[in-house]
């Protein structure tokens, strides 16, 4: 953590909470070399899930996502209070203090499947609008996401006050794009530095040098109405979907799964990060949503 001495917020920004997802852990490492301090505040920088990055193998990357479960689904009271024990759980209950003395949260993700870049802002009606608020004041991406969390457990950008809409206290969570792509990076980085810049822990001049992309000219709100969860092994889609695809016609078979076909339930269905590669009953396989009117 590195203290401004002067009063601020205190801000925090994760990378690896997924050990496969990298570019967060670059835009980190770029902000040390670059020696960046913060003017104000607090500035908490951490790498998660270190034991899951520390397996990673070229061979089989996805191994190294988690060791025993998923960091990013642990993060209810039940859990991390809770008896169970397991590698994630360790780990967020050491840096749940941190968490929870930050007033803004940046959580630096990517994705499976090549896809434009999603601000993931909490879920509508439970803090979600506050992260869209923050997100527009970011500038980045183009596309803004008020889902519905997930039903295996609850994310970082949910946990306490992030959650409650009449508190000040925001996270957001940003998708860079997939693992391996180097634009991924970029997005990492310059959303983090407009992130810090905006919340005034870094002065805009110092954010302005360090940025790689042009902002986008509209920011959009896909707004979730469902998840699409894994019933069986047999789940499968209909199309090889990459995300945010839109599907014009209700009624679109997406996904079958045990004998039930998934369909779209209304026109202009977006596909919102679909991806098989974690199968597994209980599991979100693709979000459906639209749209907001701009
Ligand atoms: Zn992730």
């Amino acid at each position: 953590m590195l203290d401004s001495g002067k009063p601020g917020p205190n801000v925090m920004v994760q990378a690896l909470t997924h050990g496969n997802e990298f570019c967060g852990a670059i835009a980190l490492d770029f902000l040390f070399r670059e020696k960046l301090f913060p003017v104000k505040g607090k500035l908490t920088l951490a790498f998660a899930n270190v034991a899951a990055f520390a397996r990673f193998d070229f061979d089989d990357p996805d191994r190294s996502r988690y060791i025993d479960e998923d960091y990013n689904r642990v993060w209810a009271d039940e859990a991390l209070l809770g008896a169970r024990e397991s590698v994630e759980l360790r780990r967020a209950r050491a840096l749940r203090p941190f968490v929870d003395a930050a007033d803004y949260l940046l959580d630096l993700h990517s994705m499976h499947e090549p896809c434009r870049p999603i601000m993931v802002c909490g879920v509508g009606g439970r803090g979600g609008e506050k992260g869209i608020a923050l997100a527009r004041r970011i500038g980045l991406p183009a596309d803004l996401l008020l889902d519905t969390g997930h039903p295996a457990g609850l994310r970082m950008i949910e946990r306490g006050a992030f959650s409650d809409p009449a508190s000040p206290r925001t996270a957001v969570l940003i998708e860079c794009g997939q693992h391996w792509e180097k634009s991924a990076v970029d997005v990492a980085v310059d959303t983090m530095m407009r992130f810090l810049a905006v919340l005034g822990v870094i002065e805009p001049s110092s954010a302005g040098e360090a940025l790689r992309m042009k902002k986008p000219r509209s920011q959009r709100v896909i707004r979730v109405t469902e998840p699409v969860v894994a019933r069986s092994m047999q789940f499968c889609f209909e199309r090889p979907w990459k995300g945010l695809e839109v599907v014009a016609k209700a009624g679109t078979p997406v996904a079958r799964d045990a004998g039930q076909v998934w369909r779209t339930p209304y026109d202009d269905c977006v596909m919102v990060m679909p991806s098989v590669k974690h199968l597994k009953p209980g599991t979100t396989m693709v979000r459906l949503g639209r749209y907001e009117p701009a």
